[in-house]
């Protein structure tokens, strides 16, 4: 999903920018694509101008060894790839509202056995969406053990470091939905419910369970 390295580049969104609409207007998904997006890329690609050393790093292996990185550059690619990878992320696991997919059997089993099922996964999915305190996202992971488990994280932390595997997340930057819902991150949660993109969500699922250590 993310073979790219440097120099990286801003890929178009993979649906027309009022696709969202109502629920995530147009204006909001131009500027959070075309600007913070972008901003991400080209900061990642600032900091990595000078060390060709690491140019075919991919944006994974760079958040995920950012520790190996020399110190002046660290902490700008960990939070530019972080920025980079989330938010690619985030574009992906949104759709039209008419082309969401559904959600799979593989993992409809799942939120049952953790959550009691989808509209109670929502629900709490919603609580921790909201109690994301600043700036950060709040996820659906699948742990190393294989266990779904949502999380928060804060600013462009990603669940990687985490060793675990995104299935759904959502931006609660207010740049996500200050423009058409103001302060009330709960209505642009309750509007996001709307385009998130089981067909997505389904296959970062089996990709997930595939990969982890069961
Ligand atoms: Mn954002």
């Amino acid at each position: 999903m993310y073979p790219q390295h440097y120099k990286f580049t801003l890929k178009p969104l993979p649906y027309r920018y009022d696709a969202l609409e109502p629920y995530i207007d147009t204006l909001t998904m131009q500027l959070h694509h075309d600007r913070h997006l972008k901003t991400y890329i080209d900061n990642l690609n600032d900091a990595l101008k000078n060390y060709p050393k690491y140019h075919n790093w991919d944006l994974k292996r760079l958040i995920e060894y950012a520790n190996w990185l020399p110190h002046d550059i660290q902490l700008k690619v960990k939070r530019n790839a972080g920025g980079v990878y989330n938010h690619i992320f985030y574009f992906n696991n949104m759709a039209p509202n008419g082309e969401r997919g559904d959600v799979s059997r593989q993992l409809e089993t799942a939120l049952e056995e953790t959550f009691g099922g989808f509209s109670e996964f929502c629900k709490t999915f919603k609580q921790e969406a909201l109690n994301v305190f600043g700036s950060g996202y709040a996820w659906l992971v699948v742990t190393k053990k294989g266990d779904l488990k949502i999380i928060k994280t804060a600013n462009q932390d990603t669940p990687l470091v985490l060793g675990m595997e995104p299935v759904i997340c959502i931006d609660v930057w207010e740049h996500a939905y200050y423009l058409k819902h103001y302060n009330k991150r709960g209505d642009y949660v309750d509007d996001w419910f709307n385009v998130l993109n089981l067909d997505f969500a389904s296959s970062a699922y089996t990709n997930s369970i595939n990969n982890s250590c069961l």
